[in-house]
């Protein structure tokens, strides 16, 4: 509401209100001027004071107001603080989490070598004689199989030779048990040396006893092996801690050419008869045995 109608309204109050004691005294037109005056200023008077009131009220409001922006805008800037240290919070922990998953792929990684490499020592023990470093008696059994099925297979011969050390208990009995054991490692080096081909494989089948499977490997081819390695060893001694100690060797040999009903079994079994008879004829020999159907 404009304040000239407020003063207006107020007049007319107050008019109403002096109309009576005063109007008694006064003319008509001196009583309307008086109340319309004393109207007009109390009205001013009203109109001021509602203006003031309405002033200080809006003031106040406006202030109220003004605090609330400012505590919403404090409220924003510290909700924005919390946002962004909430951010770098969880940028840092990502980086933690990055960092420990590298550190342990790296853990995982070297423990996956260190395993392979544990597995493949494991596998190495499991087929090499650990005194000479030739295979060993289990992986013989395997090979010997695998080599006889693949003769069949291809129709090839199979050579076995069997050797083994002329006397060497006394080696032992007379240098030493050391010594005993650095003879074998010495035969088992000439032994791996005289194979030719990279399908023949050595074997320490027993104590001073080795084995050669030699694939695709004819009668003549045999005996040709193991009289090469007879030979050599007959012509060079062995020392120990500077002590020549002479060495010979006994082989036997057996050839599989498919005859019927012969196994892996009795192919070892042939050669072994064929060292027996080297050992009786007197050793520091090669016999062989001719399997029969
Ligand atoms: P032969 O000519 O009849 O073969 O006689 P030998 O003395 O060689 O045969 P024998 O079977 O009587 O003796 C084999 C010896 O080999 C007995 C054993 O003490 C020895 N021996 C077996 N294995 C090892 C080993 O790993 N190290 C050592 N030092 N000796 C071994
Ligand atoms: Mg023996
Ligand atoms: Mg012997």
């Amino acid at each position: 509401m404009k304040p000239i109608v407020i003063a207006k309204v107020t007049g007319y109050v107050s008019l109403l209100m002096l109309y009576t004691p005063v109007s008694m005294a006064m003319t008509d037109e001196s009583t309307e001027r008086l109340c319309f005056g004393m109207g007009f200023f109390l009205g001013s008077v009203i109109t001021g004071l509602i203006f003031c009131y309405s002033n200080r009220h809006f003031h106040k409001k406006y202030q109220k107001m003004l605090l609330r922006v400012k505590l919403a805008k404090n409220n924003s800037k510290i909700a924005d603080q919390a946002m962004q240290s909430l951010a770098q919070e969880q940028q840092d922990n990502q980086d933690l989490l990055e960092e420990r998953v590298q550190e342990r792929t790296l853990e995982l990684n070297i423990a996956l070598q260190e395993l392979e490499s544990a597995n493949q020592e494991l596998e190495r023990k499991n087929v090499l004689d650990e005194l000479t470093g030739l295979h060993n008696r289990r992986h013989y059994d395997q090979k010997i199989l695998a080599e006889y099925r693949r003769s069949r297979r291809n129709l090839t011969p199979l050579s076995l030779v069997l050797i083994d050390i002329d006397h060497f208990k006394l080696v032992n009995d007379n240098y030493g048990h050391l010594a005993g054991d650095q003879c074998l490692i010495w035969l088992a080096k000439h032994i791996k040396q005289s194979l030719k081909r990279s399908a023949d494989i050595a074997f320490r089948y027993g104590g001073e006893e080795f084995c050669l499977i030699l694939p695709n490997t004819e009668v003549e081819g045999a005996l040709l092996m193991a009289e090469q390695l007879r030979l050599l060893l007959n012509e060079q001694a062995f020392i120990f801690q500077e002590i020549e100690i002479p060495l010979t060797i006994s082989c036997g040999t057996c050839t599989y050419q498919q005859e019927v009903d012969v196994g892996p079994e009795q192919i070892f079994s042939g050669a072994d008869k064929a060292l027996y008879q080297a050992k009786h004829n007197g050793r520091n020999q090669t016999q062989q045995y001719i399997l029969t159907e």
